[in-house]
């Protein structure tokens, strides 16, 4: 243990690691949360001593100020993956968190949307398709861990695992201090969707793949098992980060898109990600910028609306405003709103589904990751990523966040 102390400070950068038994004596107390996949897979983990140490920034109350702590040692169990990270970007739910509107377990380190390299992994860590990674791989990773075995995660449902845990969403423990995104690295445990990704892209780009745009791709998705999106009418009511993928994957899978939103900047920016036109919400009904118009003019009544506001007002419209045999996606109601008047006799009459989606499964992050590969030249994701700030600075990034200026900010450690 010393010598590998030594070892590891013997230069900026440098780790040293030591293998141990998965049995040894202290290795339960060292790890906390519920058993996850590697609890079962068997192998010997490795303690990792890094110098400089990983910082991790501590969220503790809203009003108050994020606290870096340092962590110099790391314990890979088998299938898990230390992450240095390129890039993390502030989530809107990283905002209603700091925000106070819904609570969290406190102490946590925040944020869950990040893409970084591989420095070292823990024995037989894999990707999502089984392949094995290499140190120095640029990778993405689900929101989520999830065990593989439990009822729900055989149902398909893995974001919903009777043991679930969540990357900028738990409270802080021993053993998985780098859990969140705003850090300087990631400790990636066994039981996560990994997806290595285009090693050249700029980093802004893959950021947000992990939350908003695997969440696009399951609304599209959930949506795509009802109604078919080519040559439809595709309601989006919403322009942040999620509406704005949803409009260009859609338009990609052949829809005429019509996005809502309240903000003029927020919808010129959707005629950029594909909408056919836009519309505002506050609009007097019938007037040029008025949702009947717009749909109007895409078409008619819509057969999918996503609702990626969580504004109770554009779920009530979704519902009213959709066509016969039409889907409503409800994907923003991520924190405490009124509840939605539901008219059950016109649900019924017109054949309406109503579906929630709430994170997503392994699939829709590949999907994600490889739209953002392939499309980025289609449509402007790099717009999304404006301001970008240092760790140091993240109450800053996530005050701007708030503001509601660009889509996202970006939170460079280092910077
Ligand atoms: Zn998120
Ligand atoms: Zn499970």
């Amino acid at each position: 243990m010393r010598d590998a102390a030594r070892s590891g400070r013997q230069g900026a950068r440098a780790w040293s690691s030591r293998r141990r038994p998965a049995a040894a004596a202290g290795e339960s107390a060292r790890r906390s949360g519920p058993p996850t996949a590697s609890d079962e897979a068997g192998g010997a983990s490795v303690e990792l001593r890094l110098d400089p140490s990983p910082t991790a920034m501590v969220w503790t109350e809203p009003g108050r100020p994020h606290e870096a702590i340092a962590v110099p040692t790391v314990v890979l169990a088998p299938g898990d993956v230390l992450v240095e990270l390129e890039l993390s970007t502030v989530c809107g739910s990283d905002v209603h968190t700091t925000r106070g509107d819904r609570t969290a377990p406190t102490p946590l380190v925040l944020g869950h949307e990040q893409v970084g390299r591989v420095v070292v992994l823990g024995e037989g860590a894999a990707a999502v398709d089984g392949s094995a990674l290499v140190v120095g791989q640029r990778v993405v990773w689900s929101l989520t861990v999830s065990c593989g075995r439990c009822a729900t995660c055989r149902r398909g449902l893995p974001q919903k695992c009777d043991s679930v845990l969540k990357y900028g969403h738990e409270r802080l423990v021993t053993g998985w201090e780098l859990s969140g995104g705003f850090a300087t690295h990631v400790h990636v445990r066994a039981g996560t969707a990994v997806v290595p990704v285009d090693g050249d892209l700029d980093p802004a780009l893959l950021a947000p793949v992990s939350c908003g745009t695997a969440t696009a791709r399951a609304a599209l998705d959930s949506a795509e098992r009802i109604v078919s999106l080519d040559g439809a009418v595709v309601l989006v009511l919403g322009a942040g980060l999620i509406g704005l993928t949803v409009a260009a994957m859609a338009a990609d899978a052949g829809a005429r898109v019509v996005v809502v939103d309240p903000d003029a900047g927020r919808r010129a920016l959707a005629a950029r990600f594909g909408a056919v036109v836009t519309a505002d919400p506050s609009a007097a009904p019938g007037s040029d910028d008025s949702v009947e118009h717009a749909l109007e003019t895409a078409g008619g009544a819509p057969l999918v609306a996503i609702e990626a506001s969580g504004s109770p007002k554009a779920v009530a419209s979704a519902l009213t405003l959709l066509g016969t045999g039409g889907v409503a996606v409800l994907v923003g109601s991520v924190f405490p709103a009124p509840p939605v008047p539901l008219d059950a006799e016109s649900i019924v009459r017109r054949l309406i589904t109503v579906r929630g989606v709430h994170n997503y499964a392994p699939r829709h992050l590949v999907e994600a990751a490889r739209f953002v590969e392939d499309r980025h030249g289609a449509w402007p994701l790099r717009e999304l990523v404006g301001d970008v700030v240092g760790l140091a600075d993240l109450d800053a990034g996530i005050a701007a966040a708030a503001a509601g200026g660009s889509v996202r900010v970006g939170v460079r450690p280092g910077a």
